[in-house]
């Protein structure tokens, strides 16, 4: 049994994610190879190299990679496949661009968001915005997978697997044009240890400012519930939830925000929840390890303050 990991970098860094798909390859068993496909991504293979578990890191570094399209990617995956019994990248937006046209064009049935391995060919995922897990088995001779991330711990770093170089490049049809990123000084949202929430609650955009400023002293990322993005608050990469972005941080401080199930579906596995909401029926309550009963416009000025 071989196992390839598509690894997920910005041809500088190799992404967290990767060590945390990485485990779950680990948990499969077998031999682990990671892919990185890229341009001048060299340091991230070399860090791909450290990774404990993995054997063989693959490198297919090339200019027609550079704005890793799916389109080429997937071409290269399906290439390499026949070697391989799994296939997996992280549920990013990366990971589902990826693998579904690598399994459609594979012709077997993608395994989506898996969160625990139980052996080579049966995985656990959530169903119905998490409020049941499904226990999955799969027949395919060769298993696509997106694994979320948040469920797997990193694994260690002090490797060093071969490095081999890939030659066959493989270009689509699709052109990159450009792309617009937001730039922030903060944690990216999906590896962020501490979150600092908006809702409705919230009010406006311009009351978001409260909530960067206590991310700010806490050296947090901020997100958002749909509800607060919908009103436009803030913009859509900040949403947490299920049609948002799934997270675990040691920290999510909920501010103004009610708790639906798709808002829980993307944040009930951190490892502490504080919730701040004026309503004492407010279902955030059920979950939250602490849970602060305030109007947000006092509490949250004030635990600025006392964080100095
Ligand atoms: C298919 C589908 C997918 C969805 N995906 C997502 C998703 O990914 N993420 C997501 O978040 N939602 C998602 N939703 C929407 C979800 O159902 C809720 O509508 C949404 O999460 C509500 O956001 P909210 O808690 O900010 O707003 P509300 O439910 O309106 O809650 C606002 C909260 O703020 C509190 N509040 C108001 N003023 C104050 C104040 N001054 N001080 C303190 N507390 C105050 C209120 O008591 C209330 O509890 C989805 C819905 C559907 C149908």
């Amino acid at each position: 049994m071989t196992i390839l990991v598509l690894a997920e970098h910005d041809n500088a860094t190799l992404k967290l994610d990767t060590a945390k798909v990485v485990s779950a390859a680990c948990a499969i068993g077998g031999d682990v190879h990671v892919l990185v496909v890229g341009h001048q991504c060299s340091a991230v293979a070399q860090s791909a190299q450290t990774l404990q578990g993995v054997s063989q890191v693959l490198v297919a570094d090339n200019s027609v990679y550079e704005a890793h399209l799916a389109e080429n990617i997937s071409t290269l995956l399906v290439d390499l496949a026949p070697n391989y019994s799994h296939i997996l990248a992280a549920a990013s937006s990366f990971g589902k661009d990826a693998m579904p046209r690598v399994a459609a064009l594979l012709d077997v049935a993608q395994l989506s968001e898996v969160i625990a391995i139980v052996n080579a060919d049966t995985f656990v995922r959530p169903i119905y915005a998490g409020n049941a897990l499904a226990t999955v088995q799969s027949h395919d001779a060769i298993k696509v997978m997106t694994v979320r991330a948040s469920a797997f711990d990193a694994t260690a770093v002090g490797n060093n697997a071969a490095l081999t170089t890939l030659d066959k490049v493989f270009e689509a049809k699709t052109q990159f044009v450009s792309q617009s990123l937001t730039v922030s000084a903060r944690p990216e949202l999906g590896n962020a240890g501490i979150i600092v929430s908006g809702g409705r609650g919230m009010g406006s955009g311009e009351n978001f400012g409260m909530l960067e400023q206590l991310a700010d002293k806490l050296g947090a990322a901020v997100g958002a519930s749909r509800a607060a993005v919908d009103a436009g608050f803030v913009p859509n990469d900040l949403q947490v939830g299920q049609t948002g972005k799934i997270v675990a941080p040691n920290l999510y401080i909920a501010v103004g925000i009610s708790g639906a199930i798709q808002h829980l579906a993307g944040m009930k596995d951190a490892k502490v929840i504080v919730a701040i909401n004026k309503d004492p029926e407010a279902p955030i309550f059920q979950v939250a390890d602490y849970g602060l009963e305030a109007d947000l416009f006092d509490a949250v000025p004030e635990l600025i303050a006392s964080l100095g």
